[in-house]
């Protein structure tokens, strides 16, 4: 059994998880490295609070209390435009002052949103297949399920 927490951008607050919740089940994106044999519990839900992300202070305590062993910042903070200029700070402070480890990205990257990211030039500066490989690195056939 794993026990997870969801941390989504402010900005999608009336998100209902869709796509979030068909990845944990498929085991695709951020999910990807848990077996399908794993149960995968979901024992908090929240977003940042809206930016700069106050929520992050405070809220990883209270999923800690409910046995959360990881958090995923959602995909939404790295697909939206502007994608969140605070996804490293959000990542260093959680696993620095909780302990816990933060996997950028939940469902995998909507196909037709990393194309249009991919024309855009600082796209590339920000190295995000480096801190979000698995959302990034999924196979474009299954990207394009999340479109
Ligand atoms: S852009 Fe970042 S800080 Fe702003 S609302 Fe979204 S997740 Fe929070």
């Amino acid at each position: 059994m794993k026990k997870i927490a969801i941390i989504i951008c402010a900005r999608y607050q009336n998100c209902g998880g869709g796509k979030c919740l068909r990845a944990m089940r498929e085991r695709h994106g951020g999910f990807a490295s848990y077996p399908a044999s794993e149960t995968v519990e979901i024992v908090g839900y929240s977003t940042c609070g809206g930016c700069p992300g106050g929520n992050i202070e405070y809220v990883p305590a209270e999923f800690i209390k409910n046995g959360a062993q990881a958090i995923h910042l959602a995909t939404g903070l790295v697909v939206g435009y502007p994608p969140c200029p605070n996804i490293r700070r959000f990542k260093t402070f959680i696993e620095t002052q909780f302990g816990l480890p933060v996997v950028v990205g939940t469902h995998p990257v909507p196909l037709k949103y990393l194309k249009a990211h991919e024309k855009l030039p600082f796209w590339k500066e920000s190295a995000m297949n480096q801190i979000a490989s698995e959302m990034i690195g999924e196979a474009p056939e299954i990207m394009a399920l999340y479109d």
